[in-house]
């Protein structure tokens, strides 16, 4: 197995449109790496100059000690799975798997052997004498892993593997994917995996560390409890985690006590938070971050709470998602059920008291969190 890695690497299409823009990234021997962000920040493009199946403008790719820039795909040692999981229609499961080796050449009782042990490591021996118009959604992805699995690549790449599945397949499918990876390091021949994807609750079930991409850049790399946490960014900090993060412009005070003015509301800031703030100026234009899971309902007229009107509400059973207007920003409260006020119903003023040990301020121009330990 290897490491892969990418050095200032650029992709510029023929029509002069930069996509990529001199991207770094390290991946680790055996590790699960997600590339994830919104449709059009350069995941595919990345992906696909890895296989090889676009070529790189600058910069360089590196899979364990080998530039593979401008190596045939074939010759890169990785194997990718698609979307479309790409079977041979006219094939059977044994044939679709079987068919890499048996191009290569590889003899039979080596290719019997490979199919065998492939099936049963993905549950799919009853299947090996069926077409893949015989096989539901999850089936012919399971045999779309299969037979990017008899490669034994250096590297998996995944682009969107679970996309065309419903939500429940997707779910086990998740599960599967990431125990087949933790078993075949168990057993000594850990796979490096890159894998795409637009879903943030995939990349963080799935990725020992995410790389989160933005119009062509990265933002952040790191594992999924540090991103959560920790967000370097807005964007970072936006787009993981569901609900979204609330985000709202606010005025940071530090003369005296520090205090954040969001409209006509101001809130003082207990020393905790204060003390973690890194501005220079005072009076500064900031966002603050707060994820819904973060507020608490507070009584009418508690200091230093965001008061607001009760634009929705969702019940989910075990929580209640609270759409709330604040001074023209659209948040939303998730209250625990059994801490729901039944009279909080829509067009009623609430009270929203702020957690602050997991509040975040953004520079407002830079979109840099400056509130970190
Ligand atoms: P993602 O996979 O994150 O959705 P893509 O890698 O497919 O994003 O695309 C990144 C950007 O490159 C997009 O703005 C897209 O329109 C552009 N792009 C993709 N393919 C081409 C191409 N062949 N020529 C020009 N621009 C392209």
């Amino acid at each position: 197995m290897a490491h892969l890695q990418l050095k200032k690497l650029v992709k510029k299409y023929p029509n002069g449109f930069e996509a990529v823009h001199g991207i770094d990234l390290d991946v680790k021997d055996g590790e699960f790496m997600v590339l994830v962000g919104p449709s059009g920040c350069a995941k595919s493009t990345t992906l696909r100059m890895i296989a090889g199946l676009e070529s790189v403008t600058a910069g360089e790719i590196r899979i364990g000690e080998r530039v593979v820039n401008t190596l045939v795909p074939g010759r890169r040692g990785i194997a990718m799975v698609f979307q479309n999981y790409a079977l041979y229609p006219h094939m059977k499961v044994r044939k679709n798997l079987s068919f890499g080796l048996r191009l290569a050449g590889r003899p039979k009782d080596e290719i019997e052997a490979a199919t065998k042990e492939v099936a049963e490591i993905l549950e799919i021996e009853a299947l090996l004498d069926r077409l893949p118009k015989e096989l539901s959604g999850g089936q012919a992805q399971r045999v779309a892993l299969g037979r990017a699995l008899i490669k034994k690549p250096e590297v998996f790449l995944f682009d969107e593997p679970l996309s065309n599945l419903d939500a429940k397949l997707r779910a086990s499918m998740r599960v599967r994917i990431t125990d087949l990876h933790r078993r075949l390091k168990e057993e000594g021949r850990p796979a490096t995996v890159i894998y795409v994807t637009h879903d943030q609750t995939e990349a963080m079930t799935m990725g020992d560390r995410i790389c989160v991409m933005k119009e062509g850049h990265i933002m952040q790399v790191a594992d999924p409890v540090t991103l959560y946490d920790k967000p370097e960014n807005a964007f970072v900090a936006g787009f993981i985690g569901t609900p979204e993060m609330n985000l709202m412009n606010a005025q940071l005070s530090i003369a005296g006590s520090h205090t954040l003015k969001i409209g006509n509301q101001t809130i003082s800031l207990a020393d905790e938070l204060a003390s973690r703030i890194k501005a220079s100026a005072d009076d500064s234009e900031v966002i603050l971050g707060i994820r819904p899971q973060h507020f608490h309902l507070a009584p009418e007229g508690t200091a230093d709470t965001l008061s607001g009107e009760v634009t929705a509400l969702e019940f989910m059973g075990h929580e209640v998602y609270l759409h709330v207007n604040v001074e023209g920003n659209s948040l939303i409260a998730v209250i625990p059920g059994e801490e729901y006020d039944p009279t909080n119903v829509r067009g009623s003023k609430v009270c929203l008291k702020v957690n602050e040990s997991r509040a975040h301020v953004f520079d407002r121009e830079s979109g840099k969190n400056i509130s970190f330990t």
